[in-house]
């Protein structure tokens, strides 16, 4: 895998998916020594199930444990802390982690306990966690879901988790954006599989998820993120720690020269029953065997439209499915099913910054 190239996949099946970025990712050209230290890094920010949209699915830590443990990595820890007030140990068991660790004699850290190497650079002071710190090989393992502090979260952001509770009140001190683009400085992922099969509307703690049932990965964390922000329909500058990140030499977001993959077409699956604020904005849609990444990117488009007081000017019903392939319609169309509409967004899925414009252009 080369640093520019983004994968991604669609499906129900988290393991499958997992297993089907791995293979093509070709672990053993990025870690050649079997004995190298693996830290996997997910998201537990709070003790809540991965269904309500805040945290990493279980099944594709598990998914990724087998197939490097398959290919004779033995040295693998997981290691999180919840945010400062949380339990980490509980989000392990709602998690099912303590199993887990048993099951494939794995270690757990919980980030609160380890100890930490002292930095200071360029006016941020960082505890991070020792153990993270000198492993041989991070695998971040985000869910791409919306923040109420920093826009969206992703791979760069995942990474608070790695350092001490006083760091983090520290960073919030700092504003964030800031102190999230150093602390990759210092130590930046190798790898990012991003669960983005459901993450949150708006808010790290979940509570809204958009079923979008897509997976993706990359090398560099800012690119993912950056693809992360075109997904959700955010511009980057409107997330300074990307650019930030990028200005330290994280990596690019140049968007234009990623390399994006697509390693499978099964996007038909279920759309989850919208719940909360999302029900909301599925008002505005008339759905018909939509697939559940272009379901979700027109979700945190219309999401997008209402944080900036535009929606209530959408005065009409955005078409979406692959039960539009034959049929004409007066109306906005949303995908390439719908180009027999008097106006379409293409793409297959398109992106929720695209969708947007398209919206945007059309109030
Ligand atoms: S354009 Fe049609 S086929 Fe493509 S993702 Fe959207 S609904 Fe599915």
């Amino acid at each position: 895998m080369e640093r520019n190239d983004i994968f991604v996949v669609y499906g129900h099946n988290e393991r499958e998916m997992t297993e089907l970025l791995l293979k093509r990712i070709g672990i053993e050209s990025l870690i050649v020594d079997k004995n190298t230290s693996i830290v996997l890094k997910p998201n537990l920010v709070v003790a809540r199930p991965p269904e309500e949209g805040a945290t990493t699915h279980p099944n594709i830590i598990e998914a990724t444990i087998i197939h490097l443990q398959s290919l004779g990595y033995r040295n693998i820890t997981i290691a999180e802390s919840a945010w400062v007030g949380d339990s980490t140990d509980r989000a392990f068991k709602v998690h099912g982690y303590y199993e887990m660790a048993k099951r494939y004699g794995i270690k757990l850290l919980d980030v609160k306990d380890d100890q930490y190497v002292e930095i200071n650079k360029s006016g941020v002071p960082i505890q991070f966690s020792k153990t993270v710190y000198e492993c041989g090989f991070l695998i971040n393992l985000p869910v791409l879901k919306g923040h109420c502090q920093t826009t969206m979260t992703c791979a760069l952001k995942n990474l608070k988790g790695c350092i001490s509770d006083r760091s983090k009140r520290q960073f919030h001190s700092l504003g964030l954006n800031k102190p999230i683009a150093v602390l990759n400085s210092v130590r930046c992922a190798d790898l990012v599989i991003v669960d983005s099969l459901n993450g949150d509307l708006d808010f790290e703690e979940g509570g809204n998820p958009v079923q979008t049932n897509r997976m993706f990965a990359g090398r560099d964390s800012v690119l993912v993120d950056t693809f992360g922000a075109d997904l959700m329909g955010f511009e980057v500058r409107h997330i300074p720690y990307i650019s930030l990140a990028e200005s330290l030499t994280v990596g690019s977001t140049d968007i234009s020269k990623a390399n994006i993959v697509e390693l499978n077409n099964d996007r038909l699956s279920e759309t989850a029953k919208p719940t909360g604020k999302v029900r909301q904005l599925a008002k505005y849609t008339d759905a018909r065997s939509a697939c559940s990444a272009c379901y979700g990117n027109l979700i945190h488009a219309l999401a997008r439209l209402e944080e900036k007081g535009s929606l209530r000017r959408l005065n009409k019903t955005i078409h979406i499915g692959q039960g539009y392939k034959q049929t004409a319609f007066e109306g906005l169309g949303v995908g390439i099913c719908t180009r027999q509409g008097s106006a379409f967004v293409p793409g297959c899925p398109p992106k929720a910054l695209d969708i947007l414009r398209f919206l945007e252009e059309h109030l």
